[in-house]
């Protein structure tokens, strides 16, 4: 049996950075650090941390913590509202939004300050789009899918969450470009780790007879790898990590070749890990 590792599976760059960021705050003030929420979708990178005296904290316990404290804030970025409220009481705020996260907030505030209507292609509940919603006063229109329950006009100026699906972002663009603007601005912030690790799942799915997509799942990228996957390859599980993979999921199945992704949040030594019970099989 041969296991096929897709490209561009794992880490990408901002949750790298966020991690980086956070181990590297830790040995600077040498005392417990507190990321905003969970600071990626996995509870073995969360644990990993936690060894490192970095504690997940919700907003609402934020009451809790003292001036001077240190709180970092991942990769999803926040609104500007909890940005002020923060630096408002006093703690050290170490900003870990990814910096295309950083940049769809900026023209998110740009264009809703010029009068722009703002839309954003995206889960509503998802922090990064809360976050962005927040750098225009939650003023936003936020499609799941491209359809719009309302005509649009004016000004509008719209965004994506990055981890969005081309697919969607095509079908939002076709929607929109049904009704009269004075002026659109359109900005695929799809980010480019996002649209890689997809087509690299996309093409490996394709060929393979069982697919595996490792990955947190709450991680909206992962599980986007997976409906990608699922789409090509029936044979196809989604698992946190390789204490998930039993022999029987092979049982009775002509099994030749297994392809293997992983999420955004997924470190290396996990993928390592299936990689080996696979080709252990
Ligand atoms: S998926 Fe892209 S935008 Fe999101 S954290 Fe990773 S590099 Fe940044």
């Amino acid at each position: 049996m041969k296991v096929l590792l897709a490209e561009n599976a794992g880490f990408c760059f901002g949750v790298k950075l966020a991690v980086d960021e956070a181990i590297k705050t830790q040995n600077k003030y040498n005392k417990k650090i507190y990321t905003l929420g969970p600071l990626i979708h996995n509870s073995d990178v969360v644990n990993y941390l936690e060894e490192n005296n970095i504690y997940a904290i919700d907003i609402t316990d934020v009451d809790t913590l003292n001036e001077g404290d240190v709180i970092l804030i991942r990769s999803h970025g926040v609104s500007k509202k909890v940005f002020d409220y923060l630096t408002d009481k006093g703690l050290i705020v170490i900003n870990a939004t990814c910096p295309f996260v950083t940049n769809i907030q900026k023209k998110v505030n740009k264009f809703s300050n010029e009068g722009y209507k703002i839309v954003i292609l995206g889960d509503e509940n998802h922090p990064e789009v809360i976050g962005i919603n927040g750098w225009c006063n939650d003023s936003a229109i936020i499609t799941k899918d491209g359809s719009f329950n309302e005509k649009l006009s004016g000004k509008v100026c719209v965004v994506s969450q990055t981890t969005e699906k081309e697919e969607n972002w095509d079908k939002t663009i076709n929607n929109l470009s049904i009704n009269t603007y004075d002026d659109l601005k359109s900005f695929n912030t799809i980010c480019a780790a996002t649209e890689e690790s997809q087509k690299s799942v996309y093409e490996l799915s394709k060929k393979v007879d069982f697919m595996v997509v490792v990955g947190g799942k709450h991680s909206s990228n992962t599980t986007k790898l997976y409906e990608i996957a699922k789409k090509n390859c029936e044979n196809t599980i989604h698992i946190e990590n390789a204490k998930e993979i039993s022999k029987d999921i092979l049982k009775d199945k002509d099994i030749k070749t297994i392809g293997v992704t992983a999420g955004a949040s997924t470190p290396d030594w996990i993928i390592k890990e299936v990689i080996n019970i696979m080709e252990g099989f």
